[in-house]
Parts: C-alpha cells; structure tokens; sequence
C-alpha cells in the first residue's frame, strides 16, 4: 500500500515538474519579452529576450522585488510603474517605449495584464500576480517612420512649384501683360481655387508629419486673441465673399493675453473658420465669440451650416475622417491637426453640433 501511495506521489509530482518545464521552455521560446510577477511583485519569471533587453541575469531577477531592481535598472523603473495602476484590466495602450539594447534602438508596445483568481468558497476577485509583455513593434516603427519621411520630403517639394503656379496666376492677371477674356479670366480662377486648396493640403501633410514624428515645437508667448482673429478673418476673407458669407464678433469690453503659440493658434481658427465658410450656406453670418472663464480664453466659432450628427461628434477630430457624404473638398486632416495644437499648448478643442442647425467649435487656452 505505501510502496503504491510513493507511486502515486512521485508520478504527479514529476507530471507537475513536466509541466512546469514545458511552461518555463514556452515562455523562454516566446520571441517577445516576457516577465512574471507574484503578489507581491517579486519576480517569479523572466525570458531570455526579456533578460536581453535588460542587460541582466535570471539569478539576479528572480525572486527579487520589482522595487528593488527599480534602484539599479531604469526600464525596470519603467515597468514597476505600470503595475501600480491599480486596475484588473488590460492597460490601455501608451506610445511605444524606446529601447536602446544590442547596438540598436528598439520600440516596444507594453501589456501588463493583472491576473486575478476567484478562490474556492470566497466572493470576490484576488489578483495573484501580473505578467508584462512587451511586444517588439520596431518594424512596424521604421516603416511608419519612412512613410513620414516620405510624406514631409514630397509635400516640401510640392510647396515650391505651387508658390510659382501662384505667382504666375497673378502675373497673368496683370493687364500690362495682356487682357483676358472672360472664359479665360474663369480658367484663371479656377486654376487659382485649385492651387490654393493644393497649398492648404501640403500644409496639412506638413504638419501631420510634425505630429506623427513627436515633433510639435511651440512658441509659447503672450498672444493677443483679438489679433489671432483678425488674422484668421483676413485669411478667409476672399473665400468668404465669394459665399456671401459675413463673420460676427462678439467680445466682452475687456480680454486678457493668453498662453500660446502664435503661428499655430492662428493656424487652427484659420482652420476652423475655413469650415465654418465651407460647410455654411451661401449668404449667412458666422459668429466668432470671445470670453473669458476660470482663468481661460475661450473663442468659438458658430455656423448655421449643415451641423454634425452626434454618432460622428467624436470621429470628427480623428485622422483623415470625414462625415460620409461630404460633398465639399477635404482631407480630413484639420481638426486632427487642430486638436493635437491646442492640447499640446495645454488647452482644449471641444464641438457642439445639432443636425440641420450649424456647429459651434469652441478653443480654450490659459491666460497668462
Ligand atoms: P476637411 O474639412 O478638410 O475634410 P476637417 O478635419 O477640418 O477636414 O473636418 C473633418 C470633417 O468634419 C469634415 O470632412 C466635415 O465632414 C466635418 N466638419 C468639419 N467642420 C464642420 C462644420 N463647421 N460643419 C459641418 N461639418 C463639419
């Protein structure tokens, strides 16, 4: 009896010792790093592509506290700190972490999933443990990374001929180099309309390439918001008489300067202006309001244009959309352009929209 009981014993214990090797032989296979924490957040795995990238040792990781190889190894700093979120969910994803490992730059995209067991007899959840898995995205990074490259070298060469398909436009509209017919002076026009939305869509290009390079280098100074106006207004002046389109200012007696970059804030009520003509009826008003809340500039610009149904409110300030069925010209790219300007200058772009009754895109930014 006790010779079959050792029996027993000893064919479980090795089933359980296989199954741990076969598990241990897995994780160190995985092509992506891997590591595994207790409730405590002591190491209680790590694989080799993970041992790599940290530039340390299996004996020196395991069963040692995440905190502690927080004090001597800076990506372990990185990773201790996304533990303590306190959620049992996935993570929700962040920009991908640059690692400097093996003579190379690498990115990763990190998970951290916090896994949690119901114990037999209990009610609720207890995490026992978290796994963090870092998927090498560095492919993905450098195609990315040459398609933007791509997309700033073509647009910047566009911007030249363009500039001079401009000029020319208006030296032909000179009468001391001759007079045009009417049919031609339409040509003119329209060669000029469609050169200048060519312009508009390689700025755009421009500074999504900006963006997407992490590269949004502002000039935070004191700015002026009724000049920011005037600005935008002069800019679309032409666009808008050609609509019949008027705007409307209304400004309390007294604005303060705010905390800004010029030439981007410009950009974006340039922008938003530019909507407010194009998706607006011929002959109506479009409202520019100015006020001051909270230590906040806030400009809006209202339209009685088409409006925007609520199901694609928050869609609107995503990269390249478009409301289906828009008929106007558009890349889809300003209110992205516009959103990423404002939040990097610490403001907020928000819309209110009612289908049939016009927008209103509102822009707050701190005072100074
Ligand atoms: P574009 O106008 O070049 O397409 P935007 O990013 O500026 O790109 O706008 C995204 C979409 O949002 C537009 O295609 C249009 O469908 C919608 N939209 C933007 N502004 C307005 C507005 N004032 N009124 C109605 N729809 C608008």
């Amino acid at each position: 009896m006790a010779e079959k009981l050792e029996e027993y014993n000893n064919s479980n214990v090795s089933q359980l010792l296989f199954e741990k090797k076969r598990i241990e032989t897995l994780i160190n296979n995985m092509s992506d790093p891997v590591l595994g924490l207790d409730e405590d957040k002591k190491v209680i795995f790590i694989n080799q592509e993970a041992l790599k990238i940290l530039n340390m040792n299996e004996g020196e990781c395991i069963n040692n506290f995440i905190s502690n190889l927080s004090l001597k190894n800076d990506l372990f700093k990185l990773l201790a700190d996304s533990i303590d979120i306190e959620e049992t969910i996935i993570e929700p994803k962040k920009q991908p972490i640059k690692i400097f490992a093996n003579n190379k730059e690498s990115y990763f995209e990190k998970e951290v999933l916090h896994i949690s067991i119901l114990p037999t007899g209990e009610e609720e959840t207890r995490i026992v443990g978290h796994v963090i898995i870092l998927r090498n995205v560095t492919e993905y990074k450098e195609v990315d990374f040459a398609k933007t490259n791509f997309i700033a070298t073509i647009s910047h060469e566009l911007k030249t001929p363009i500039a001079s398909i401009k000029m020319s436009l208006q030296l032909l509209n000179n009468n001391r180099i001759g007079n045009l017919n009417e049919d031609q002076t339409q040509l003119l026009a329209s060669i000029k309309d469609d050169a200048n939305r060519l312009l508009k869509i390689t700025g755009e290009l421009l500074n999504i390439t900006q963006i997407e390079s992490g590269n949004i280098q502002l000039s935070i100074m004191p700015v002026d918001p009724d000049e920011l106006i005037n600005y935008a207004i002069n800019a679309i002046k032409t666009q808008a008489d050609n609509k019949e389109i008027r705007f409307e200012i209304n400004r309390p007696e007294v604005i303060s300067m705010i905390h800004a970059d010029n030439e981007k804030t410009a950009w974006v009520i340039t922008n938003l202006l530019s909507n407010a003509v194009r998706y607006s009826h011929e002959n109506s008003v479009v409202y520019i309001t100015l006020k001051e809340e909270n230590e906040q500039v806030l400009i809006s610009v209202r339209d009685s244009g088409m409006g925007i149904a609520p199901e694609y409110k928050d869609k609107i300030f995503n990269r390249y959309f478009r409301v289906p069925g828009t008929r106007k010209e558009g890349s889809g790219l300003g209110l992205s352009i516009s959103k990423e300007f404002i939040e990097a200058q610490g403001g907020e772009i928000s819309i209110e929209s009612e289908i049939g009754n016009g927008s209103i895109f509102t822009v707050k930014l701190n005072v100074v």
